[in-house]
């Protein structure tokens, strides 16, 4: 966001965004999976930005669709006007959705798609005659977005903290995080089982037929460092949200649209959500743009009931962003784009595993397809984390940096926990020889960071 003060004076005129106060280069261009910035340092983007750009930077195509639609029509209202390039959108991801999931909702971005989820599925249940059901449940040590929905969904206590009073009353149980939360001895089935029970009880807590839905992220992305769940957690979430009447909603905003290997990440457990939001990967970062996928059931609801969902901004079905992501998705749904995610993937985690595997303050490497965790403590026996004083993530991104290397860190107090990762998220057109660079200077970058 621009945030120019009150001056006349030029130098007075600051950018207000993220990093406030750190001085950050300014990318000056991008090819493939590099960008450049303006003193002419090259950076491998490992992270895709924060798990964006899933085709790289400057792909010709895409900008040649975008080149296109620009020269035909830029934007038209949605009370007026549908566009072929939506509908085409709408199409495409139908027919490349879990099965189920028949329509479409285009928004332009995660936290927007999250929000209409959870809108659609309050809506659901006054359609269907049960407005006192008022209850979200979400996961703790989650991310959902910023705006206000959103940033309620999501289980970071110091992210909510100074918004609490104006934030919409949701409710959370553990995530699925078997590194640190599966006791000793205990089988992933049970693990999964005790989860499940969790759940079960939160919604007995809040009343039975009170909650409107349960909502995560198949596999966790910026808060944890690419978690994925146990073997049977979701199927059993799911039939604990069947027995309630309780909707699932997947958001797929991070680990969606191919990142972990298949289209969509819930494909690998055999489960059928109601709602599930995508973005990121969606535009690749050509365009600002989400969606929801919904459920036959979800959208009957409101054909058949008030015939509206209460509910729109400005920029839904944008023709630009409709036409970007029409490529993108075109281009990563092909199998060979897939197969690369998952073979790069496995060649990232092995080499991760060869060069950090014994290191002593690298306690899980974890992830699927391309979407790759490092979990940094200081006792790797005890899995006791850093002091958060000291911001490791952050220091290994500075150091990463510094060897050309873009990675996403996260860290400091996460519900009362602590614990400092790095996200590994590269284009899925990266190459062998890359993956090996990049865990080259990802090993660099933590052995210069904890020393
Ligand atoms: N959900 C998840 C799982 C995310 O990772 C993010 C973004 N990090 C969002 C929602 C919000 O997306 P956006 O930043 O595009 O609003």
């Amino acid at each position: 966001a621009l945030c120019p003060r009150q001056s006349g004076n030029a130098e007075m005129t600051r950018i207000l965004h993220r990093s406030i106060g750190g001085r950050l280069p300014q990318a000056a261009a991008g090819q493939g999976i590099f960008i450049t910035d303006n003193d002419g340092r090259s950076y491998i983007d490992g992270s895709g930005g924060a798990a964006v750009s899933c085709l790289g930077h400057g792909h010709p195509e895409v900008m040649a669709a975008m080149r296109a639609q620009m020269d035909r029509i830029a934007y038209a209202h949605t009370s007026f006007f549908t566009t072929d390039v939506a509908e085409e959108l709408a199409e495409r991801l139908v027919a490349l959705a879990p099965e189920g999931l028949d329509y479409v909702y285009l928004v332009s971005g995660g936290s927007e798609a999250v929000e209409a989820a959870m809108k659609m599925a309050r809506q659901y249940f006054v359609e269907i005659g049960q407005p006192q059901r008022r209850h979200f449940i979400a996961r703790r040590q989650s991310y959902h977005g910023n705006t206000l929905g959103a940033l309620a969904a999501g289980g970071n206590a110091w992210r909510r903290a100074q918004f609490q009073p104006i934030l919409p009353e949701t409710h959370h149980v553990s995530p699925c995080y078997a590194y640190r939360d599966q006791r000793d001895g205990e089988t992933p089935e049970a693990y999964a089982a005790r989860l499940a029970d969790e759940l079960e009880a939160k919604i007995l807590e809040l009343g039975a037929d009170e909650v409107i839905a349960f909502i995560a992220e198949p596999v966790v992305g910026a808060t944890l460092g690419a978690v994925g769940p146990v073997a049977d957690y979701f199927t059993r979430i799911r039939s604990i949200c069947d027995k309630y009447g309780v909707l699932l909603i997947l958001d797929e905003v991070m680990c969606g649209m191919g990142r972990t290997g298949t289209m969509f990440a819930c494909e690998q457990e055999g489960i059928s959500p109601d709602l599930v939001t995508i973005a990121k990967g969606l535009g690749g970062g050509y365009q600002p743009i989400g969606a929801v996928l919904l459920s036959d059931k979800v959208y009957r609801s409101f054909a058949e009931g008030s015939g509206l969902f209460q509910h729109g901004h400005t920029y839904i079905c944008h023709p630009m962003a409709a036409a970007a992501a029409n490529k993108v998705v075109e281009l990563i749904s092909q199998p060979e784009m897939l197969a690369n995610v998952r073979m790069m993937g496995e060649r990232l985690q092995a080499g991760l595993d060869a060069r950090l595997g014994q290191h002593a303050h690298v306690g899980d490497i974890r992830g699927r397809g391309l979407f790759r965790g490092i979990e940094i403590v200081a006792d790797k026996e005890t899995k006791t984390p850093f002091d958060p004083a000291l911001k490791m993530h952050a220091r290994i991104k500075k150091e990463a940096m510094a060897r050309g290397l873009l990675c996403y860190p996260m860290g400091g107090t996460i519900d009362g926990r602590i614990g400092d990762h790095v996200l590994l998220a590269p284009p899925y057109i990266i190459r062998p020889e890359e993956i090996d660079q990049i865990v080259e200077r990802i090993g660099g970058a933590i052995d210069a960071a904890v020393r």
